[in-house]
């Protein structure tokens, strides 16, 4: 298959299913999944087109003819994890900057019977450490982490 046309037919798959999950996504990354499901490239505007595709253990990465890259974490990386999209944001020579994570997680407590959904940002470039845990059952915010990534790698 294309990989064009699949990573835009995933994003319309993933904005469909937050659209039947009632869970809350941050404004940026649902804008970010709306471009990429409009065809054209979140960090330029450019019109998307993969001109390299690479897969590891722990990632797909998407390379596109503007020079921008997206990275999908697989599921390896994201245990229990079903329908999940990361993205991760690379400057060269910074190494990681942004990484966003947005997926359904199975939980162990059976309080919350469809599942929870997670959305964790690590924003490097800004030292901010997010983290969101929704009830995919009743849309309620079950687990708030909002601090310093400092802060945070010291737990
Ligand atoms: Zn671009």
């Amino acid at each position: 298959m294309d990989r064009t046309r699949e990573l835009i037919e995933n994003a319309k798959k993933q904005i469909e299913l937050w659209k039947y999950s009632n869970c809350k996504i941050t404004d940026e990354y649902r804008n970010f999944m709306l471009k990429l499901a409009s065809g054209i490239c979140p960090f330029c505007g450019s019109e998307l087109l993969v001109i390299n595709y690479e897969t590891t253990p722990q990632e797909d990465c998407y390379k596109y003819a503007c020079g921008h890259s997206l990275s999908k974490l697989t599921l390896s990386d994201t245990v229990n994890i079903q329908e999940s999209v990361g993205m991760k944001l690379k400057r060269k020579g910074f190494g990681m900057l942004k990484r966003t994570f947005s997926g359904f997680k199975s939980s162990g407590d059976s309080k919350f019977t469809k599942g929870v959904n997670v959305e964790m940002t690590i924003d490097r470039e800004h030292n901010e450490y997010h983290q969101v845990i929704t009830d995919i059952n009743t849309g309620e915010v079950t687990h708030e982490e909002h601090e310093t990534l400092t802060e945070h790698s010291k737990k």
